[in-house]
C-alpha cells in the first residue's frame, strides 16, 4: 500500500502518565540519576531512552521528534528551537571546512543568507542554481561537493523540485540530499522519493497557530544520534533546543495537520481559479498553467491538494503594498511574513522574506517586485472571501 503521511499522526498512540490523552508535560531542564556511574556512562555512550539534560532532548521534544519522523518515514528525528536552528546545525554537521554545497537558488531567504553570508567563513561554500534545471546542477558539482539542498516547492517562486531525478544525481555524486518541506507537509514525502533528510520549519503550517517558533530535522538514527551527540553533535553544542511545553503544544496541533493542509489546498485552488478567470497573472501549483503542475502531480501524496500557496504579480511594488493594505484593512488576512495561519497572510517577498537575494540575482530568477505571496487560510466561506478580494484587486489596478 503507498505511504500516507497522514496514517502517522492517526495512529500516534502516547498515554499522559495518569492515562492522560496527551503526553504529561515533562517541566524539567534536568534529570535524575539513581546511580553515579550510570552518568559518566551516559556522558560516555548516550545511551537512548535516557535523559540527561533538555538541552539534548527532553521526553515531550521527543513525542514531537517521533511523530515527525513517523510522519517523513524517517528512523529518527530531533526538533530544535526554530527552522534556522535546524537547518543551521545540520549544515554544520554535514559540512567542514573547505567543503562546498549546491543549493536551489530559490530557497527561503534565511537559508540562503546562511550559505552566502555566513557559511564562508567557516570555508563552506556554496554555489545557487536552477534547480528545475539537471544539467545546471551537475555542471555546479565538484570534488568537495557534500550537500544538494533544495525545497519542494520553493520559496518564493513556488517552484516545484524533481526530487526523483535530483535524489539519483545526489546519489551518482555521492552526496546527502537535503530537502526543506515547510510548504508542502504531507503533499510530499521527499524519503521515499529518494532524498536522505527532510528539514522542516515547524513555525508554519505544521504548527499552524502562527503562535510558536520551531523546526526539525528527519533523517537516519546515524545522523540525528550524530547531531545530538553529547561531545560533538552541532545540535547539542550550538544549542538550538525547542522548549518542551512548545514541543507539546505542537504535537497536539500536529493531529489536525491532515484536515487542514486539505483545506488550505481547497481554498486556494478555488481562490487560484477564479483569479485565472479574471485574467490576473496567478502562480499556483494546482493549475495547469503552473510549469511543473504536471511533474507535482506525478510525486505528490494523494488527498492532500496542492497545499495552500499561491502568488500574484500585480506589476509593482507600489501597486502590490495598496493591494496588501487594502486587503488587511478589509479583514481580509494579515500583511505578515510567514505561512500555515487560519487567516490567510500576505507579503511582497522581494522586500522582505527574499530581500537578502541581491535585486538582479531577484531579476535574473523571475521575482518580481510586484509579486505578492498568498498563504490562504482556512476561511470557512471562501466564495465570500473571494468577492471581497475581487473588489481590492479591482480598485488597485
Ligand atoms: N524554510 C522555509 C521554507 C521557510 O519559509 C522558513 C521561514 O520562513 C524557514 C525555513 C525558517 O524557519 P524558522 O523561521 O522557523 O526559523
Amino acid at each position: 500500500m503507498a505511504f500516507n503521511p497522514a496514517d502517522s499522526i492517526q495512529d500516534l498512540q502516547f498515554f499522559g502518565e495518569f492515562g492522560g490523552v496527551n503526553p504529561s508535560i515533562e517541566d524539567s531542564s534536568t534529570y535524575t540519576f539513581l546511580q553515579a556511574n550510570a552518568m559518566e556512562e551516559l556522558f560516555e555512550t548516550a545511551k537512548e531512552g535516557c535523559y540527561l539534560y533538555a538541552r539534548h532532548t527532553n521526553p515531550n521534544n521527543k513525542y514531537l521528534s517521533d511523530a515527525l519522523a513517523g510522519m517523513e518515514g524517517t528512523e529518527a528525528a530531533h526538533c530544535a528551537g526554530s527552522g534556522m536552528g535546524s537547518i543551521s546545525t545540520l549544515l554544520m554537521h554535514l559540512c567542514s571546512a573547505g567543503d562546498h554545497i549546491v543549493s536551489s537558488r530559490t530557497i527561503y531567504g534565511g537559508t540562503y543568507a546562511l550559505m552566502k553570508n555566513v557559511l564562508p567563513r567557516f570555508s563552506i561554500n556554496t554555489s545557487f542554481v536552477n534547480v528545475t534545471q539537471l544539467d545546471a546542477i551537475e555542471a555546479a558539482i565538484t570534488p568537495k561537493t557534500k550537500v544538494l539542498y533544495c525545497e519542494t516547492m520553493s520559496n518564493p517562486l513556488l517552484e516545484i523540485t524533481d526530487i526523483k531525478a535530483v535524489s539519483k544525481i545526489a546519489k551518482k555524486h555521492n552526496l546527502v540530499l537535503v530537502v526543506d518541506n515547510t510548504f508542502t507537509p504531507l503533499l510530499f514525502s521527499p524519503i521515499k522519493l529518494g532524498a536522505d533528510v527532510v528539514v522542516h520549519s515547524l513555525t508554519k503550517f505544521i504548527n499552524g497557530t502562527s503562535d510558536a517558533v520551531g523546526g526539525v530535522t528527519c533523517g537516519s538514527h546515524e545522523l540525528i544520534m550524530g547531531m545530538m551527540d553529547v561531545n560533538s553533535g552541532t545540535s547539542m553544542l550550538f544549542g538550538p533546543v525547542l522548549d518542551g511545553a512548545r514541543s507539546a503544544s505542537m504535537l497536539k496541533n500536529l493531529h489536525s495537520l491532515p484536515v487542514r493542509m486539505e483545506r488550505h489546498s481547497r481554498n486556494a485552488t478555488y481562490l487560484a481559479q477564479k483569479f485565472q478567470e479574471m485574467g490576473l497573472k496567478v502562480k499556483y501549483a494546482g493549475l495547469e498553467s503552473h510549469p511543473q503542475h504536471e511533474l507535482m502531480k506525478s510525486q505528490m501524496n494523494k488527498g492532500f491538494g496542492f497545499g495552500g500557496m499561491l502568488t500574484l504579480d500585480v506589476g509593482t511594488i507600489e501597486k502590490a503594498n495598496a493591494l496588501m493594505e487594502l486587503m488587511q484593512n478589509s479583514n481580509l488576512g494579515y500583511l505578515a511574513v510567514s505561512l500555515g495561519f487560519y487567516k490567510t497572510l500576505f507579503s511582497a517577498p522581494g522586500t522582505s522574506t527574499s530581500s537578502e537575494i541581491p535585486e538582479d540575482e531577484q531579476e535574473e530568477m523571475g521575482l518580481s517586485p510586484g509579486i505578492v505571496r498568498f498563504s490562504i487560510g482556512l476561511d470557512q466561506d471562501i466564495e465570500r472571501t473571494f468577492v471581497n478580494m475581487k473588489k481590492c484587486i479591482e480598485s488597485v489596478l
